[in-house]
């Protein structure tokens, strides 16, 4: 029986929603295999979020307890890993794909002969071997791919790609890491950390709604109202390159192919036309909303429900209707 790893993506001690939702995925395809699940838990308090995990599906995690996976630049994390591979023999790797992930993923493909697929939106078993789903050239094609040659197939899952559902299991079996790192392990030291003051919202990479705001908001503070709207749907906050651009809204909320790119439940856009660079970062959103005044906007291309008109209009009567509605 082989076991599939999946390197949980954590935060202040917190598994990420996009680690359940792989953990669910994989779950479902080691169970149709005959494999199971196994976790790789980088940093300490494996032990707290233990039974977490567990009713995801991990049968088991690896975990380096350890306060240097965080205390130096990507390669700890790396070096961590080969030594998760060699213990558990694992030839299939799931991770989450951000671009911190995406750092320490690449690094550890070249060391462990990996073929690596990153954005994946969607995994299945074809003919005995993992195929993954994934959007190119801007969300124009959608790919289907398998890594075809190495040792290791690592794919890395985009935010809310799957589902997560609890499967029930019991405490995983605990496996604690040795791991001793080399000389450029520790050659580049993370000296402060210093979090990006935000409001009270969920971040757009794992947000189930992302509302977003464009150049048709004509001024910065109309992302007021953007923010009203989100804050009575429980929501995150986006922007188009143009209102970041323009200095309406910080660039870190920026969607797009030069920005984040969201997969969220709900999409809402207001006064943003839809340009292709925008598009590549949020048309993998199973719902998409657009208010625009202009009917031509290419928005509405994409839209599963578009309103023409005046955002000024509609977002205000929009905000009152829900609060009306949760009373
Ligand atoms: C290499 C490259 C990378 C890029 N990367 C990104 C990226 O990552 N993300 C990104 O967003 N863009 C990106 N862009 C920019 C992109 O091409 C567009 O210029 C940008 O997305 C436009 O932003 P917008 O939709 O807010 O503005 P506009 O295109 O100006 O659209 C504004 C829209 O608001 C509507 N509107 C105006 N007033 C109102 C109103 N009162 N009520 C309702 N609707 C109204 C208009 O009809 C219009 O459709 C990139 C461009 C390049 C060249």
């Amino acid at each position: 029986m082989a076991e599939m790893l999946v390197l949980i993506d954590h935060t202040d001690g917190h598994p990420r929603k996009v680690s359940t939702q792989m953990l669910t995925a994989a779950k479902r395809l080691a169970d149709a295999a005959g494999d199971t699940v196994a976790a790789v838990w980088l940093g300490e308090g494996a032990a707290d979020v233990a039974d977490t995990l567990g009713a995801f599906g991990a049968a088991k995690i690896y975990h380096w307890d350890s306060a240097d996976a965080q205390g130096y630049v990507t390669l700890p994390q790396v070096e961590a890993l080969q030594a998760a591979l060699e213990v558990s023999g694992a030839d299939t790797l799931l991770f989450a794909s951000s671009n911190h992930v995406k750092d320490v993923a690449a690094r550890l493909a070249i060391r462990a002969d990996a073929g690596v697929i990153t954005d994946v939106t969607d995994l299945e078993v074809v003919d005995g071997a993992l195929s993954a789903t994934k959007e190119v050239f801007g969300g124009d094609v959608i790919t289907k791919c398998k890594v075809a040659e190495g040792k290791l197939a690592m794919f890395g899952v985009g935010a809310n790609a799957f589902v997560a559902e609890e499967s029930g299991g019991g405490s995983p079996e605990m496996v604690a890491l040795e791991v001793s790192l080399s000389e450029s392990a520790t050659a580049t030291k993370v000296t402060s950390v210093e979090k990006q003051a935000s409001a009270d919202r969920p971040d757009i990479g794992e947000a189930a709604i992302v509302v977003s705001g464009g150049r048709g908001l004509g001024e910065e503070a109309g992302f007021k109202l953007i923010e009203e709207l989100a804050d009575v749907l429980g929501a995150g906050v986006g922007a188009s390159r143009a209102a970041t651009d323009a200095g309406w809204y910080p660039h870190r909320y920026q969607i797009g192919q030069t920005g984040r790119t969201i997969s969220p439940t709900l999409y809402l856009g207001s006064g943003i036309s839809g340009a292709i660079q925008h598009r590549a970062g949020m048309q993998t959103s199973q719902n998409v909303v657009a208010i625009n005044k202009d009917a031509e906007a290419p928005i509405f291309q994409i839209a599963d429900f578009g309103v023409v008109g005046d955002l000024y209009q509609v977002v205000p009567k929009l905000v009152e209707e829900l609060k009306a509605r949760k009373g």
